[in-house]
């Protein structure tokens, strides 16, 4: 059950500052895109969400795109934040994460992988060796298949005393 558990569980990627990864040895991030910088399937301009990943790179934090979209959506948000990255990840593979680690030149345990999904993000940065940081969903996703993985998520989570409901701040 362990590999499912995140070390750290936020409500928003903004809340990943220098100091929060200092705090915890990290000098880079693998950062999953739907629901976690942007809502699932958007191409809305997300000023914000640039301006924050630029803080982080001027502060010298390792940025990189890992992503289970198409690489054309990758691609157009890859463009947009400054950063590099790839599409079609196969996210919980290790082999995606064992390549972005490589990008960006850190070992696993200097990296922290940032997503909302406990069966691909979690799952796949815990097998990696890496620090994982379970970000709360920008928005409820109501493909069926995601549905019913939501509904394992809360279980795993629940057991870990994390009261989980997607869509739902504290
Ligand atoms: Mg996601």
């Amino acid at each position: 059950m362990s590999l499912f558990r995140p070390r750290d569980v936020i409500d928003h990627v903004a809340q990943i500052t220098p100091h929060f990864l200092a705090a915890r040895g990290l000098n880079g991030l693998l950062l999953d895109l739907d629901n976690t910088l942007v809502p699932y399937g958007s191409y809305a301009e997300e000023g914000e969400m640039v301006r924050w990943a630029g803080e982080l790179r001027s502060a010298g934090v390792g940025l990189y795109l890992l992503s289970n979209a198409t690489g054309k959506r990758a691609s157009f948000w890859i463009s947009r934040l400054g950063f590099a990255g790839v599409g079609m990840a196969g996210k919980p593979n290790p082999r995606a994460f064992r390549k972005a680690l490589d990008a960006l030149a850190l070992p696993p345990h200097a990296v922290g992988m940032v997503g909302d999904q406990v069966f691909t993000d979690v799952l796949g940065g815990n097998l990696a060796g890496m620090h994982t940081i379970l970000v709360r969903p920008l928005a409820v996703n109501a493909l069926p298949h995601t549905r019913a993985a939501r509904r394992l998520e809360r279980l795993v989570l629940r057991r870990y005393g994390h009261d989980w409901e997607p869509g739902r701040r504290r």
